[in-house]
């Protein structure tokens, strides 16, 4: 028995998906030329699953800022934020981002990920029971792995079942309830009503929650996120986010209405036993926050190319998973039909996100499409175009996949 044994059946999950075409789980660009296109090989690509909502990757002010911080304070910071990892550009980034959610504090972390297992890990204590929905991300249960706190899930989006939830538990002894949910669910592309989360979760003296990778920079009139949207901005207790995404960089940030959010600095073991985020991300996260605040005309021209593509997938009869909204995700029948349309989506010039359990929910297999506000009129026709091809192409490409998982 060797130790890789027990992965034999996912070798055979990639087995298949290597006789159908490319690793779609470790696709290479060969070169990034423009926020919307790319190079694999000697194709040119249009990317249309990059999570770069705002479409500040080659922004010139973010770029700008970036270069100086290299010039100014080096490549990397070479230690923890409890360290000497923690510059003047990591406090900017925290004034600025707790000035334009409205909150006292904010602490900025390496990654994503890592913030809300730094956030979660933190703040649940032995005593406490953690909330969380059916559907959240792995860094949210990778957080409370790292806790003694018990965890219970509730029903995807629905505030009614966390309310029943909650009502059973009754009081915690000694302890506490923290529910933990997203703004934009990643997956799927739909929509958390935070507004009725906070309700329920305030009715029973619990704290909210929520990780906004998502939707930070894509909804509400300055950029905030869902909560801002939905106006309950000032009663959530902890919003998390990513510079991975609309941010156009690699970090996260967590803030808190709550001052004493700040002790956890002291506490979180993800956030004191890493490396801080290098000063070029920090600075480019930076200047990006200010593009979010005065997105509007970005944030205008997304929703508009994400209205259109969904319309013309569901002209097409396409399977989608949620309403319009920067993801959108195509439901298909299971992995290895989805793998060979991926492939065909590849070669015909347009690469989105092949996503396949357990990442995706309800074990679904899908076309996972994510917008930018810098796509045009003309990408989104491109993209539905590519679709459509895959509907015309349909019982070839069947026959393919079959002779070459027969071969
Ligand atoms: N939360 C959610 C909902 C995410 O989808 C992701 C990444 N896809 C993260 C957190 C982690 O972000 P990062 O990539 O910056 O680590």
């Amino acid at each position: 028995m060797s130790l890789f044994d027990k992965y034999a059946p996912l070798q055979a999950r990639v087995d298949v998906m290597m006789k159908i075409g490319k690793d779609a789980l470790g696709v290479q660009f060969d070169d990034i030329i423009s926020t919307t296109r790319g190079r694999i090989g000697n194709r040119e690509i249009l990317l249309a699953g990059t999570n770069n909502y705002l479409g500040l990757t080659f922004d010139e002010d973010c770029m700008s800022a970036a270069k100086n911080a290299v010039d100014n304070h080096g490549t990397g910071t070479t230690g923890s934020r409890i360290a000497n990892g923690t510059y003047s550009e990591h406090i900017d980034l925290e004034k600025a981002l707790a000035d334009h959610l409205g909150m006292p504090s904010c602490i900025v972390f390496t990654t994503g990920y890592q913030t809300n297992l730094s956030a979660i890990s933190g703040l649940a204590g032995d005593k406490d029971v953690v909330f969380m929905d059916a559907d959240a991300h792995a860094c949210i249960i990778d957080g409370t792995r790292l806790t003694g706190a018990s965890t219970i899930r509730f029903r995807h989006n629905n505030p009614e079942d966390l309310d029943k939830r909650l009502r059973r538990q009754g009081e915690i002894e000694g302890g506490n309830a923290l529910v933990v949910i997203e703004g934009l669910y990643s997956m799927f592309g739909d929509v958390a009503p935070i507004d009725e989360f906070v309700d329920v979760t305030h009715r029973h003296g619990g704290y909210l929650f929520i990780d906004e990778a998502h939707s930070y920079g894509v909804f509400g009139p300055t950029g905030c996120g869902l909560a801002e949207e939905q106006g309950v901005l000032d009663k959530v207790d902890f919003i998390s986010g990513t510079f991975s995404k609309s941010l156009a960089s690699v970090g996260g940030f967590c803030a808190s209405r709550h001052p004493e959010f700040e002790i956890l600095r002291k506490v979180m073991r993800p956030y004191m036993f890493t490396a801080s985020a290098t000063p070029a991300n920090i600075c480019a996260a930076l200047a990006a926050v200010e593009k979010v605040k005065h997105g509007a005309d970005l944030r205008a021209n997304l929703k508009v190319r994400s209205e259109q593509l969904h319309k013309g997938l569901s002209d097409m009869q396409y399977d989608l998973c949620a309403e319009a909204s920067p993801v959108i995700a195509v439901r298909r029948p299971n992995e290895a039909v989805a793998a060979m349309e991926w492939n065909a989506l590849i070669e015909d010039g347009v690469y989105v996100n092949l996503a396949v359990p357990p990442g995706t929910p309800q074990s679904s297999s899908l076309l996972r499409i994510s917008l930018s506000a810098a796509h045009t009129e003309e990408d989104i026709n491109i993209i539905l175009k590519a679709f459509n091809d895959l509907k015309d192409k349909q019982g070839s490409l069947m026959a393919e996949m079959g002779a070459k998982l027969q071969a």
